[in-house]
């Protein structure tokens, strides 16, 4: 059983949430003056203090109001798997009792050799997923809540003062499908965007998405050039379809129409994402056809080998196998990558360590083992 706040006060919500206009009309609302707003924000995002108290050019009695009615970031560290200056997984519990894992992947040595000063992080936008897909371990358990705005945000936060660096890349490919819980997606956007707020540039934010088309067709009305990359895993629907439920939903021809949808609005290609599964989704005929569908859409195509899940019987092909795969797309001319540095359990896709943590604690049943 999760506590839940029995207190009959309002419960109080978090400044995390709200982007520089939502902040102006409550401070409108409030009488204040909207150049503490501008404030409020410098100390949120500039200052990364912890605690509403801190925030001393305030007056007293506007300060007393926040801490009252808000808080900042309720994330709680619990966990971290990886060692400094490597790939790290975190895990984090919200207030609920429920967990979240983010992943922080400082800068690497990049391609051609050349030092990437890229700092990722790779943010959950959901507890659970509702979308099923057979070889993923967030989905294992099903679908618990959406994340709130303020809960993504904290995430970042968290990670920038663990990992005592900022960040400057943002994927949307932890637990979650973030199209699934668009409005604090784009309200979260709004702040990693917004120069008042995170400020990272559009062009550095990637939201990934198994393809929920209608939704694929909303963000792209977001203002911003943000990045857009799909799970593709399949190229053609028979294969898709033993592996990802959504695509009985949204075929490839809609997602591909809401993917060309898509590149009217934004001018960043989009990447294919399509992990290799042995036996599965790995015969060089998928190759041909993904090269063809990268194609027609001007995308790039990053390919990765599988993880191994606990509970799960899905294997990666061999390293041989993989290179052909990706040779095949890439003759077609498509720019293509392909990860082949060994998974170990960190870089594993999101979802296992919640999943442990919560089946531990009783909070969920232990996920069903299956691979069919
Ligand atoms: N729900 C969204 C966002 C999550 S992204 C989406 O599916 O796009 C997480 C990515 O990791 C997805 O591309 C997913 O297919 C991939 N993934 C899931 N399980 C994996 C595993 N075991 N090994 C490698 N990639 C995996
Ligand atoms: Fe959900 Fe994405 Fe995992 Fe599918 S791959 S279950 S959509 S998180």
């Amino acid at each position: 059983m999760i506590e839940t706040n029995q207190s009959t006060q309002p419960k109080p919500s978090s400044l995390l949430g709200y982007s520089l206009a939502d902040l102006e009309t409550i401070y409108a609302e409030m009488g204040e003056k909207p150049y503490r707003v501008k404030q409020t924000m410098e100390w949120i995002y500039k200052q990364r203090i912890s605690d509403i108290e801190e925030m001393s050019n305030l007056p007293a009695n506007l300060r007393k109001h926040l801490s009252d009615t808000y808080y900042l970031n309720d994330l709680q560290h619990i966990e971290t798997k990886g060692a400094a200056d490597t790939t790290r997984k975190f895990l984090f519990r919200l207030h609920d009792g429920r967990y979240v894992e983010t992943v922080f992947i400082p800068a690497s040595v990049g391609l051609k050799g050349k030092q990437s000063t890229r700092k990722t992080i790779c943010v959950s936008s959901q507890v659970g997923c509702a979308y099923g897909c057979k070889f993923c371990a967030s989905g294992l358990a099903g679908f618990t809540r959406n994340l709130t705005a303020a809960e993504i945000i904290g995430q970042m936060l968290s990670v920038e003062k663990i990992a005592e660096q900022p960040i400057n890349n943002i994927v949307f490919m932890g637990m979650g499908e973030p199209l699934a819980n668009l409005t604090n997606l784009t309200k979260a956007l709004e702040v990693i965007t917004g120069h008042w707020g995170f400020n990272i540039g559009a062009r550095s934010v990637t939201v990934s998405t198994s393809g929920l088309a209608p939704q694929i067709r909303k963000l792209a009305e977001f203002p911003a050039p943000i990045r857009l990359a799909i799970s593709l895993h399949g190229a053609t629907d028979e294969v898709r379809d033993l592996i990802m439920p959504i695509n009985k939903k949204y075929p490839i021809k809609e997602l591909f129409d809401a993917l060309h949808y898509w590149r009217t609005h934004k001018k960043q290609k989009i990447s294919l994402e399509y992990i290799l599964i042995e036996g599965v989704n790995d015969d060089l005929d998928q190759a041909a056809i993904l090269a063809k569908r990268a194609k027609g859409l001007n995308a790039k195509v990053n390919l990765i080998p599988y993880n191994t899940v606990e509970g799960l019987n899905w294997k990666r092909p061999s390293e041989s196998h993989c290179i052909a795969f990706r040779d095949i797309v890439a003759a077609a001319g498509i720019n293509t990558t392909l990860r082949l540095e060994k998974g170990g359990d960190i870089n594993a896709a999101c979802g296992q360590l919640r999943l442990k943590k919560e089946t531990s604690e009783g909070i969920i049943k232990a996920p069903v083992k299956t691979t069919s």
